[in-house]
């Protein structure tokens, strides 16, 4: 069956590091025969440049259409001063929700050849390959009441409302088990269950969950140990699922183990693992048209495409395999790039994956 990706380029460095991820899953179309159909639309700034608005009715509906969505990046200095309402982050967010990606996926692999980048010593980081899933749409974030009043002694007061339901534990802890039997089959449910009674339900979910998956070791620790951990010997973890709240932290600690924000993808999936696939940076308007970006964090995207919506694990490591020969190759683009290397711009380092991959095909 012909699988359906919107592809959503969207602003700043966007359409450039999109282009190259779409090279590569044009090829692994025409060489595995995976049936990928892909239909462009437009997101952020450039939508609303064309239409008003950053998140147009037609971009919904090819979104919705669509068995996946490939995503570049939104934002940049030219919609800065622009209402709220319409800024480029707002099409991103709306997407977000109209398609309830309520899993957030995010990996944190090390690449050997990258070991340098990294802020922490070789042996603490050496070989992670790490994945956070974090619950993207309830918690803290979203919940009521929230809001700053005015206390009678006259002082403000701040306060927002940590609620998660069962309901909401149950899909997202189904998320993480299976993408746990997808790796080294290990869960680490991060809370603060001996602190916060909504995290102890989180607990008592996620454990009742994994009698599901008997297959997938469960492990259970608190946030702030977690952290700890996070920096301390990070290569204990395979998957850790998490709150909103708790996941945004953790997973900025663990893509930082790895130093460099042009090699981390993410992916965010509804429940019947239809997900949205986009590097984790930004469009990164310093750099946007210079054709200098590193496209490898949108072809790790794919990858993770392939791997979650598609089932093509194949395919997804064919990917990955391929990245890793790029950069044994010594290029590099200008983010990575250390004494020695060669600098090349994001067509080039494109083109390296590809060439690779047709190697080891
Ligand atoms: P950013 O991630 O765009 O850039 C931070 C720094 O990293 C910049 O120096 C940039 O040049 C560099 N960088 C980022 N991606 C790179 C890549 N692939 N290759 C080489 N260098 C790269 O973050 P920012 O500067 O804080 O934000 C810029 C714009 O992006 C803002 O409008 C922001 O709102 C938006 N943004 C969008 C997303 C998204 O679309 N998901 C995420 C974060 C920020």
């Amino acid at each position: 069956m012909t699988k359906k990706i919107a592809v959503l380029p969207g602003d700043g460095i966007g359409p450039e590091i999109v282009a190259e991820a779409v090279k590569v899953l044009d090829y692994l179309n025409a060489d595995m025969s995976l049936d990928l159909s892909l239909e462009y639309g437009l997101i952020g700034g450039a939508a609303y440049d064309a239409h008003g608005t950053p998140f147009p009715e037609q971009t919904l509906v090819l979104a919705k259409q669509a068995d996946a969505v490939l995503l570049g990046a939104v934002g940049g200095y030219k919609w800065e001063s622009l209402d709220i309402a319409v800024r480029p982050e707002k099409g991103l967010l709306g997407l977000r929700s109209e398609l309830q990606l309520f899993a957030n996926l995010r990996p944190a692999i090390l690449y050997p050849q990258l070991i340098s980048a990294s802020t922490l010593k070789a042996e603490v980081v050496s070989g992670l390959d790490i994945l956070i899933v974090r619950e993207l749409t309830g918690g803290i974030y979203f919940g009521q009441p929230r809001g700053v009043r005015l206390l009678d002694n006259g002082e403000k007061q701040g306060y927002n409302t940590l609620v998660y339901s069962e309901s909401e534990i149950r899909r997202i802890a189904h998320s993480a088990f299976q993408v746990a039997q997808k790796r080294n089959r290990r869960l680490c449910s991060v809370d603060k269950a001996n602190v916060l009674e909504c995290t102890e339900l989180w607990r008592q979910v996620v454990t009742e969950i994994g009698r599901q998956y008997p297959d997938v070791e469960l492990s259970h620790m608190y946030v702030d140990n977690a952290a700890m951990q996070l920096v301390r010997a990070p290569k204990q973890f395979d998957v850790l699922v998490t709150t909103n709240m708790f996941g945004d932290i953790l997973s900025d600690i663990s893509a930082m183990l790895t130093g460099s924000i042009g090699m981390l993808p993410s992916a965010s999936l509804d429940a019947n693992n239809k997900g949205m696939y986009e590097p984790i940076h930004g469009s990164a308007p310093d750099i946007a048209g210079k054709g200098v970006a590193n496209p490898l964090a949108t072809i790790l995207s794919a990858a993770m495409m392939l791997r979650y919506t598609f089932n093509r694990s194949d395919a997804a490591g064919r990917i990955e395999d391929a990245v890793n020969k790029a950069l044994n190759s010594n290029i590099r683009t200008a983010d990575i790039y250390s004494e020695g290397m060669q600098k090349v711009g994001s067509a080039a380092m494109g083109d390296a994956v590809i060439s690779a991959l047709k190697e080891g095909a």
